[in-house]
């Protein structure tokens, strides 16, 4: 069994002992009352014989006490009825006393009522005797015994009779007020230890303040077992558990202000965190957009505003493995501005970039939204049909060159009449993006040489 277990074990035994002793107390307050009642019934029925002048209030007295339910018996009545009853024995006595005295011869019933005295005064001893009284009253008890034992002289019984009754009254006062007390202590303790087991329940769960909790626990059970073992007395083993759980819920008060402390700077610092995480995922979208816009500018031609060269490398290795993977027909044309030099010659370097920026917007504009266009480089263009054979792709690049030859440019007020020749080539199975080039600009020179503003296909 741990340490702990044992401990537990302690306590329970404990409480189950003080439960013990609360109704040990109990069964002798009805045990005294018990007594108390034979007592009243036999004392009456004596002094009821030896009295008879009594006899009526004496018989209506016991019957009261037997008819009385058990534990609910009428004390402070039978009391003031016993004490007027006990005031009038005294008057009788006296009087007995006189006319004895006076006549100076004793009367018929005397001796038997000495008797029946002496009879009353053992039966009270031996009534006493069964009763186990708490120490202060012991002295009383033993005090009445001694009493009792002495030889009966005139009056003394009543008295006697008086002082039992104070006495077994007086106990049942104390033993009552010690139960209340008792049932008061443990309402108390029972109260505490729930309140901490509450707190203890409400305790968060952090390694740190249950380590600290459990060690402040810890040594104050082990105090208060320590104290308690030296300790006899009820109340002062009420003092030393009072003042200990007073130490617990200290303890227990200091360790949730601390975890409170705690918790808001940990939500500070989350709140502080929260806040740098924002600012971090703003900083970081920025980054992204701008990371975005430059790659897109690094793929866009400058001049015309169309793909440049390195957005065309990324599209056509991106043709080539859907080429191998679905064999769907791709075409390359390969497009150049006829007689271009000439153009800067008459009109200027200006009018040449702006000729450049007029056919590639047209090509663009030409071009279906699936497939692709892109300046090579000078006044070179690159053309890609996708999912597009040769043959379909000729029609389509003569229709865009006659588009561009038949539109009417104009620089200034002079006319500007553009042509551009072109060279188709199919990639074929095997055919690496080189050659399928090299023989698009076969097929440009073919065209270049059949005379300009030509498609021709090889
Ligand atoms: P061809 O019909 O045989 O193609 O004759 P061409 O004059 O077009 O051919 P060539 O290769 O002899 O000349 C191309 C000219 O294009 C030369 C160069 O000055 C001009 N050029 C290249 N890039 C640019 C540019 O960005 N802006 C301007 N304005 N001219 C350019
Ligand atoms: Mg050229
Ligand atoms: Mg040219």
């Amino acid at each position: 069994m741990t340490a702990q277990a044992s401990e537990g074990e302690d306590w329970k035994r404990r409480y189950l002992d003080t439960l013990h002793t609360l109704e040990e107390r109990d069964e002798r307050l009805s045990m005294a009352e018990e007594l108390l009642r034979l007592a009243l019934g036999r004392l009456t029925l004596a002094a009821e014989k030896a009295y008879p002048l009594l006899e009526a209030r004496l018989s209506a007295l016991r019957q009261e006490v037997k008819a009385a339910p058990e534990g609910r018996l009428p004390l402070r009545r039978l009391l003031a009825q016993l004490n007027e009853l006990v005031g009038e024995l005294r008057t009788l006595e006296t009087r007995s006393e006189e006319v004895e005295r006076k006549s100076q011869v004793a009367p018929a019933e005397s001796p038997d009522l000495d008797e029946r005295a002496a009879l009353a005064r053992r039966f009270l001893a031996a009534l006493l005797e069964k009763v186990v009284l708490t120490h202060e009253l012991e002295q009383r008890k033993s005090d009445l015994l001694e009493a009792l034992g002495e030889l009966p002289g005139k009056g003394a019984t009543t008295v006697l009779i008086d002082r039992a009754a104070g006495l077994i009254n007086d106990m049942r006062k104390q033993l009552e007020h010690e139960k209340n007390d008792l049932a008061g202590f443990l309402k108390q303790l029972t109260d505490t230890l729930n309140e901490l087991d509450r707190d203890v329940q409400s305790v968060h769960d952090d390694t740190g303040t249950r380590l600290a909790l459990h060690d402040a626990v810890d040594s104050q059970m082990r105090g208060l077992e320590q104290d308690i073992t030296a300790v006899n007395d009820v109340n002062q083993l009420k003092a030393i558990i009072s003042t200990r759980l007073d130490r617990l819920r200290a303890h227990m008060a200091s360790l949730r202000d601390s975890e409170n402390r705690l918790l808001q700077r940990m939500e500070q610092k989350t709140a502080a965190m929260r806040g740098r995480i924002l600012l971090l995922e703003k900083e970081a979208a920025g980054l992204r957009e701008s990371l975005r816009a430059s790659y897109e500018r690094m793929l866009i031609d400058a001049l015309t505003g169309i793909p440049n060269r390195l957005a065309l490398d990324a599209r056509l290795k991106l043709e080539l493995a859907r080429f191998k993977r679905h064999k769907q027909p791709l075409t390359l044309a390969v497009w150049d501005i006829d007689h271009f030099k000439a153009i800067n010659d008459t009109f200027g370097h200006k009018a040449g970039d702006k000729a450049l920026r007029i056919v590639a917007q047209k090509l663009a504009q030409e071009v279906r939204e699936t497939d692709f266009v892109a300046r090579y480089g000078g006044e070179e263009f690159i053309m890609l049909f996708i999912n597009t054979s040769m043959v379909d792709a000729l029609p389509k690049a003569e229709r865009i060159r006659e588009a561009i030859a038949a539109a009417p440019f104009r620089y200034g007020d002079k006319p500007l009449r553009i042509t551009l020749s072109c060279g188709l080539s199919q990639l074929r199975a095997q055919e690496s993006i080189e050659t399928l080039f090299e023989r698009a600009d076969q097929a440009l020179y073919t065209a270049k040489q059949a005379g300009r503003n030509r498609c021709i296909m090889v």
